[in-house]
């Protein structure tokens, strides 16, 4: 069957970023399985599985607003270190979980540590980036009832 929405979805995939270095794949591993239309996936990469078959293999590049977003600046803030006093053993590349006004958690990654601020990024890590996608489609099955209430695939 062709992939559309509420369908389950298996693909294999390898992720390059424009400097070609793998980022992700499931080569060697389970084949990612996902439901489709049901934002499982980066935008751009549902798009371009929409109608596909199993044994279908396809490449695509997909842009940072297709993907991750583009990186924002307004994510970027410098804290004092005084508030991230708490934290034991603060290094440059460790994730800090915060909660947003709305109640949203968000990841931030401390990016650098000055004297007496750190700089704290709230981007995802592969935002801004164009991501490069070899895939192939393995299976497509309708989900179940469950699958579709639950919106992700068991
Ligand atoms: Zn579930």
């Amino acid at each position: 069957m062709k992939i559309a929405s509420n369908c389950v979805v298996s693909i294999h995939y390898t992720l390059t970023n424009d400097a070609g270095e793998t980022l992700d794949s499931s080569a060697g591993g389970d084949p990612l399985s996902y439901l489709h239309g049901n934002n499982g996936l980066i935008p751009g990469l549902e798009r371009e599985l929409e109608g596909r078959e199993p044994g279908d293999s396809f490449k695509a590049s997909i842009q940072p607003a297709d993907a991750y977003g583009e990186h924002n600046p307004q994510l970027v803030q410098e804290v004092p270190l005084e508030a991230l006093a708490q934290i034991e053993e603060l290094q440059v590349g460790m994730q800090l979980q915060s909660q947003s006004p709305d109640g949203q958690v968000q990841v931030l990654q401390v990016d650098a540590i000055g004297d007496s601020t750190a700089t704290l990024n709230a981007n995802h890590a592969l935002a801004g980036q164009t991501l490069h996608f070899d895939v192939s489609v393995e299976n497509v099955r309708e989900a179940n009832d469950e699958e579709i209430a639950h919106g992700h695939a068991h």
